[in-house]
């Protein structure tokens, strides 16, 4: 028994279409009421996942829209329960009506995520499929939602359950050895399995480091640039915003305080702190800006650091260039390089590029230094990890499994082997969801969009 969830899956602004989405035990049954077939059959007289239309009428039977609805049975859905989806026009006054009709015949509104959590619970998907359901919503390049589809598609579950099985032939052929001591099976051999852990390292090995370009591939860079007002930091942001404008964001501050964009440079995704500058103040508002400059900057892994070339650069643009040498990672720009030589540098262990905002001079070179700083793997859609947690969990069985095949060459007894082997399982089973603990499972789904 399942209770019935329901949810506008669409958001709430107005839109050409809107979808409502039902699952549970009751939600065909819910349809029947509030959803009426031009045909005059109930919608539950309907085949799955055939589009039908008609009339949807709230409880007191008044009619909201005329729209499609169409139906698919368990355990053949998203969810693997009966679901239910009705296709409206996308007026949020519209569904929410629908979504009030639907709950007076007994669904509840859905939590975050509880369409997939219910898909994974019910064996639909594994949890790094379901995880990579939430990637491909909030992917904000064309790259990252590539291999977030991988993903969903099942790349890391098929590489994990390879390994996965392979240990479970160690592990449960030590126990048939031990359990059955009468029965003819072959001796356990550590040396049999060497070859197998040895491999089964490698690949993880190869997937986990896989994670450095995959968190940047998903989330970004963290940006900052710096410089002296008047360096040309801002004309640089707009500079290099023209070449991807559409997903630029604007998080709206004073003029003195700090504003973040995302944007894309080499390829790579950043997101852009514009700092307000980080000289001492009286002025408080300017001091609470300087204070978030420098707070943007120490979490930053790319620092930009804008220095005039126009003019004789000051002690303030050596501090400057002192802040930026401390950043993990960092690059001197050298601004309008269309006026003038630039100006004599400072000693400096940060490469240099000569820009201007105007002529656009330096702007690909800037590109490209990115994108060395930066890479992103050239791995197949999908095998490239960019989850915290699954890389984690990776981590984790590496350990393990470089334990157990150090016991193995130094000639440990197979119970130590055994040990370290079930729990590198242990923490692969929790990328696929096998071994998940059911806190760690709510903690994933709450971070999904309503209705998905
Ligand atoms: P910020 O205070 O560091 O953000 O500097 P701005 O971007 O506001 O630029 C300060 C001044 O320098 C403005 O008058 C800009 O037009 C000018 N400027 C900025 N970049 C360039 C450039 O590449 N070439 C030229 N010729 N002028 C620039």
């Amino acid at each position: 028994m399942s209770d019935t969830i329901a949810a506008i899956s669409t958001g709430m602004q107005v839109s050409a279409i809107g979808i409502l989405r039902l699952s549970g035990d009751m939600a065909i049954d819910i349809m029947d009421k509030v959803f009426f077939p031009r045909g005059g059959k109930p919608m539950s007289a309907y085949p799955d996942r055939k589009l039908v239309f008609g009339e949807l009428k709230d409880e007191k039977g008044d009619t909201l829209d005329i729209c499609l609805c169409t139906i698919s049975r368990a355990p053949h859905s998203y969810t693997g329960e009966n679901t239910a989806e009705l296709q409206c026009h996308g007026s949020p006054t519209v569904l929410r009506a629908a979504l009030e009709a639907i709950f007076s015949f007994g669904a509840r509104q859905a939590l975050p995520g509880e369409f997939t959590k219910r898909a994974f619970l019910n064996g639909r998907m594994d949890l790094s499929s379901a995880e990579a359901v939430a990637d491909i919503i909030d992917a904000e390049t064309a790259e990252a939602a590539k291999n977030a589809a991988g993903q969903l598609g099942g790349a890391i579950s098929r590489r994990i359950d390879g390994i996965y099985s392979a240990l479970t032939d160690i592990s449960s052929h030590y126990h048939a050895v031990l359990d059955y001591p009468d029965e003819d099976i072959e001796d356990f051999r550590m040396e049999n399995y060497k070859s197998t852990v040895s491999e089964a390292l490698s690949s993880l090995g190869r997937l986990y480091k896989s994670y450095e370009g995959g968190r940047v591939l998903q989330g970004g860079v963290p940006a900052a640039i710096i410089g002296r007002p008047n360096a040309g930091k801002s004309s640089l942001l707009n500079a290099v915003l023209g070449y991807d404008r559409a997903i630029v964001t604007n998080i709206p501050g004073t003029t003195r305080d700090t504003i973040e964009e995302k944007l894309r440079l080499g390829g790579v995704l950043l997101r852009l702190t514009d700092t307000a500058g980080l000289r001492d103040t009286e002025d408080e508002i300017e001091r609470l800006g300087v204070e978030r400059s420098r707070r943007a900057m120490k979490e930053a892994e790319l620092v930009l650091a804008v220095v005039d070339g126009s003019r004789e650069l000051t002690d303030e643009d050596a501090e400057i260039i002192r802040e930026a040498e401390k950043a993990p990672k960092a690059l001197l720009l050298v601004s309008k390089s269309d006026i003038a030589k630039p100006a004599v540098l400072p000693e400096t262990v940060l490469d240099a590029i000569e820009i201007s905002s105007v002529t656009g001079e330096g702007l690909d070179e800037l590109g490209a230094a990115v994108k060395r700083l930066f890479p992103i793997p050239e791995s197949p859609a999908g095998e490239i990890l960019t989850n915290a947690r699954q890389a984690e969990a990776i981590k984790r069985a590496i350990s393990a499994m470089e334990a157990a095949l150090g016991a193995m060459e130094t000639g440990c007894t197979p119970d130590i082997v055994l040990t370290e082997t079930e729990s590198a399982m242990t923490a692969l089973g929790e990328l696929t969801g096998r071994t998940v603990r059911e806190d760690v499972t709510n903690r994933i789904f709450q971070r999904f969009c309503v209705g998905k």
